[in-house]
């Protein structure tokens, strides 16, 4: 990968802005910076030493990713998160970019592999667990590197005063002392101004600024619900989230076990999640939620996840959550993708009873004063008739100036709520008030081409070893069928798409699209032309015509790549006019377009082991020698024997 050293060089601001927003699409396929991301990253690339503030899913990675890759050399990530350095730095290399992490998962041969690869400045991003920096040797190695910046994330955990102290973190120290000239950039979720203030002095940083980001996460549902029947409630809530990942908050590992047993008898993939659990069967539950296996997590309030799962639609409490601290952070997990999800809280008085009883058992007078405070307002909230996003807000000390957020059961209605048929929306009983903000809605996306979308991710996302939403998020995936990209621009255009992704599987995705496109006739919609005119503008495809016309071209026997060259249509929408015309005509010669005889017995064979006729298991087969255009080809002829 080429450094990019423009900024280094450039005086215009202007120009030095296109250059980020370039780079921003280039590597992470997003059009926009989300709030304050630009500040910062500009004051990181300036060499300032910054603390951020940002609610779970507000997009600090990319305060830190982005400028590594502006930088020349390389950035130090340290992360306590160990299960999720492996997911991040695929999801880096996904996005084209060389990152490696070093942590107690590797042996020594591979840490040192890594070590070599940073040494040889091959690296751009290199996440580390705390520890490292305790370990003789890690200081000179680290001196040899040239380093563009350390970026220190959840940076709660070097402060005592924090929920999640972590003694590690206290060899972060001696990082400004050895090393004066780095630029250091803390980040943090959570952080009181206490722990706040600890951050800076922990990690003596020079006269950082504090950037703090509203905790406001708008595409965040909230609602209470009586705790009556509880496991019909939740079975109806999550009959609407079917294939969609959800999180449920139990008291007690009892309650865990036993609701994910009800769900398993209804029918639901479900797994749970709570310190009772030897550690490997814990990470083996994570593991297949965050690959999709399963769909549902039944946790217990008093055990942290470390997961990152973006496309989490649906986090529930079943039961009480012991502070709004905990609450927020808890529903947190929910739509960090920025897609709307939903936070649903079951409340009922026994649950309160039930941590008085922990309260009053507790040995230290303070700490039981504290508890109890903290559950009151736990409480208010669960008894609030007004907004509780306002409520939330407040308690965060943030103001909020809207009257109505538009998203909770409190401003939607003054009414109980209901579940709507599509099962997004929160529906007041009538007159009807949706809820929806995000753009990209459920009502606006092909649900048969999504799910069909999602299941090529699984299958290329098991190929290559990642979760699923590595390859494309579910925000890409309802762009694509809401848009039906069939060009590399439009492709582009699609939320998460840059070069990489789209080389990588620009061509996979879009065959699915052309394919869906043809076989049912749909209209698509120009994403460009949506965001000039503000409105829903259709496109139809004139299937028969255009088929036609490449019958004529085929007819003359030339070949594929040259009607897509006269026909100004890509390689991939001429394959399927080919599938097309030989299921309409078997007469027309196709021979001139078969693969070689030798390489066709080879697709055929795979086709047969699979039983089937889709792609992508018969790639799984081959691997990248074969192009999906050739299995394409070659699935022609087979279907015509
Ligand atoms: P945090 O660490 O603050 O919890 P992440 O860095 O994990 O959040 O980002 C949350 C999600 O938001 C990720 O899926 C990320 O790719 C996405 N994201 C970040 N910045 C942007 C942006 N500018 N536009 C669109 N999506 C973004
Ligand atoms: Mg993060
Ligand atoms: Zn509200």
């Amino acid at each position: 990968m080429g450094v990019v050293q423009y900024w280094a060089t450039s005086r215009s601001r202007d120009k030095k802005y296109t250059f980020m927003k370039t780079t921003l699409k280039k590597y992470f396929g997003y059009d926009e910076f989300r709030p304050l991301q630009e500040e910062i990253i500009e004051r990181i690339l300036r060499g300032h030493d910054c603390v951020v503030l940002m609610p779970t899913g507000g997009g600090k990675s990319l305060c830190f990713q982005l400028p590594a890759l502006m930088l020349p050399g390389m950035a130090i990530v340290v992360s306590p998160l160990i299960s999720l350095m492996k997911d991040q730095v695929d999801a880096l290399r996904a996005n084209g970019i060389v990152a490696e992490f070093i942590n107690s998962t590797l042996s020594h041969a591979e840490i040192a592999g890594v070590m070599e690869q940073a040494r040889n400045g091959e690296l751009k991003i290199l996440y580390i667990a705390p520890e490292r920096f305790g370990v003789p040797g890690f200081e000179n190695f680290v001196r040899t590197l040239n380093i563009s910046l350390v970026a220190v994330d959840e940076a709660h955990c070097i402060s005592e005063w924090g929920h999640d102290f972590r003694p590690d973190y206290r060899n972060l120290k001696l990082l400004r002392n050895k090393f004066p000239a780095i630029t250091i950039i803390a980040l943090t979720a959570t952080a009181t101004e206490k722990v706040r203030e600890d951050i800076v002095k922990q990690l003596a940083l020079k006269k950082p600024q504090i950037f703090i980001s509203s905790f406001n996460r708008p595409n965040l549902s909230y609602e209470v619900l009586p705790k009556k029947d509880s496991l019909k409630s939740i079975l109806t809530l999550l009959n609407s989230y079917r294939n969609e990942s959800a999180v449920i908050y139990c008291f007690s590992r009892n309650d865990t076990e036993k609701l994910v047993e009800d769900l398993n008898t209804h029918g639901f993939t479900a797994a749970a999640y709570h310190a009772g659990l030897p550690a490997n069967k814990r990470k083996e539950n994570q593991e297949r939620f965050i690959r999709d296996e399963i769909n549902i997590m039944v946790a217990t309030i008093a055990f942290g996840m470390g997961i990152d799962k973006p496309d989490v639609r649906l986090v529930i409490h079943h039961s009480l959550p012991k502070s709004i601290e905990g609450y927020y952070q808890e529903t947190g997990r929910a739509g960090r993708d920025g897609l709307p999800a939903r936070c649903a809280l079951f409340f009922s008085y026994a649950d309160k009873f039930k941590h008085d009883y922990f309260i009053r058992n507790m040995a230290d007078e303070t700490e039981q004063k504290k508890a109890q405070e903290k559950l009151d307002q736990v409480l208010r909230y669960g008894n609030l008739h007004g907004c509780r996003r306002l409520f939330l807000l407040r308690y965060f000390d943030e103001t909020y100036d809207k009257s109505n957020c538009g998203n909770c059961d409190g401003c939607v209605m003054r009414t109980p709520l209901h579940i709507d048929k599509t099962g997004l929306n929160l529906r007041a009983t009538k007159p009807k008030t949706s809820y929806l903000s995000s753009s990209v809605g459920r009502n606006m996306y092909n649900p048969a081409l999504f799910e069909e979308l999602k299941s090529i991710r699984t299958l290329e996302a098991r190929r290559l070893k990642v979760p699923p939403y590595i390859v494309f998020g579910d925000k890409a995936l309802r762009e694509m069928a809401t848009h039906f990209p069939q060009t590399s621009a439009d492709f582009l255009e699609m939320s998460g798409v840059g070069n990489q992704k789209l080389s990588k599987f620009g061509e996979l995705f879009m065959s699915a699209i052309r394919r869906y496109a043809e076989t049912h006739n749909a209209t698509i919609q120009g994403k460009t032309k949506l965001h000039l005119h503000n409105e829903h503008r259709t496109r139809s495809i004139h299937a028969g015509s255009t088929i036609d016309e490449t019958k004529k071209f085929i007819l003359q026997k030339i070949s594929i790549d040259e009607i897509a060259k006269t026909r100004g249509l890509s390689r991939g929408t001429i394959l399927s006019h080919i599938e097309k015309v030989s299921n309409t005509d078997m007469q027309v010669d196709l021979s001139y377009v078969k693969p070689p005889q030798e390489r066709f017995e080879k697709i055929a064979a795979a086709f047969k082991k699979t039983g089937g006729f889709a792609l992508t298991p018969v790639r799984g087969i081959l691997g990248d020698g074969y192009s999906y255009d050739e299995l394409r080809l070659a699935r022609i002829f087979l279907k015509r024997l």
